[in-house]
């Protein structure tokens, strides 16, 4: 008799729901909600199912109810143990509420006396509140040159619906980076709440002052132009990959910081830029003669005493303008 009346009911939705105010549930993942059915006759009810919609988007699955034979029998184990249908209000007690809750639900209401049905649609929302997000430190590696990263991970559980971590730098976000490395999300097997988390490596930037001073080449060197690239290079103010690399934007670590301008494999820094990348050699040759001329014992120095000659420090500042004016034109050249 009870299947009998189910298939009644599938077979009658189409129609008696048709223009059926939808009414908001809402409930949280553990806590309880009560669905009353709307029924504004005085007839007494023989019968109230609760249905819940399944994913072919049918009334199938039998939550509670109640008709003139006990339908206990026919409930969905899944609700058996967390629902009770109160028969004087027409309504629906459920608790120990799971995120696999939410849908929609309908109310099929029965009059004595007549053919006529009552149909109630609820739709309900469940959520669930994450736990305040904790974030741990996992790994920091000091870059030099006032570069500092760590991977951070943030995580936060039970939640529901499904959300995503997202991370606010609040201090001066000029100086600071933050790269995603990678997200978890699992749900809980018997809530269908949310664990998730996200590492991110956060690299720190201090900011490196130069000093201004008055030096000689601004008095020697005579060329504007010269003396504008050379006063570049002093200052570290130019687009070598060693520079370039530091910015926030593009930030890698030093030592990938490769010059793309021979096969060396060496990091691109004022020294291998003006001391020994083949790319230069022939200008190197003529100039490195001269600085020899002007300095004697030039060629015996050390890689950084030859930088501050080349960088116009001393009496080959003319020279070293020259000198780095051309191999900057050359590298700009391509
Ligand atoms: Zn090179």
């Amino acid at each position: 008799m009870i299947r009998l009346l189910l298939l009644l009911v599938l077979a009658l939705w189409p129609t008696t729901c048709e223009g059926a105010a939808v009414q908001e549930v809402r409930g949280k993942v553990g806590g309880a909600v009560q669905l009353t059915c709307r029924y504004d006759h005085l007839l007494p009810v023989k019968g109230v199912y609760f249905q819940k919609k399944n994913l072919s988007g049918l009334y199938e699955l039998l939550v509670n109810g109640f008709y003139t034979n006990s339908v206990k029998d026919y409930l969905h184990d899944e609700y058996k143990h967390r629902t009770r249908v109160n028969r004087t209000e027409r309504s629906l007690d459920f608790w120990n509420l799971k995120a696999s809750d939410e849908g929609h639900y309908k109310c099929f209401l029965m009059p004595q006396d007549t053919l006529k049905d009552y149909d109630t649609i609820f739709h309900l929302t469940i959520t669930a509140d994450y736990s305040i997000p904790t974030v741990t430190v996992q790994e920091c590696s000091d870059h030099g040159e006032g570069a500092l990263s760590c991977e951070l991970c943030c995580s936060s559980f039970g939640g529901y619906p499904l959300a995503n971590l997202s991370w606010t730098v609040l201090e001066d976000s000029n100086d600071v980076l933050l790269q995603e490395v990678g997200s978890v999300s699992t749900a809980d097997k018997h809530s269908g709440v949310w664990n998730v988390s996200q590492i991110v490596r956060l690299t720190c930037f201090l900011t490196l002052k130069h000093e201004y001073a008055l030096a000689t080449y601004l008095l020697t060197v005579r060329d504007t132009k010269q003396r504008q690239i050379l006063t570049k290079y002093r200052l570290s103010d130019h687009s070598l990959a060693v520079e370039r690399g530091r910015f926030k934007h593009s930030w890698i670590p030093r030592e990938d910081r490769v010059c793309g301008h021979c096969k060396t494999g060496e990091v691109e820094t004022e020294v291998h830029f003006l001391l020994h990348c083949p790319k230069y050699e022939h200008i190197r040759n003529k100039y490195f003669s001269q600085f020899e001329e002007e300095e004697s014992g030039f060629r015996a120095l050390t890689d950084s005493q030859k930088l501050t000659v080349t960088l116009g420090e001393g009496p080959s500042a003319p020279t070293a303008a020259r000198y780095v004016h051309e191999c900057h034109t050359l590298r700009d050249s391509e």
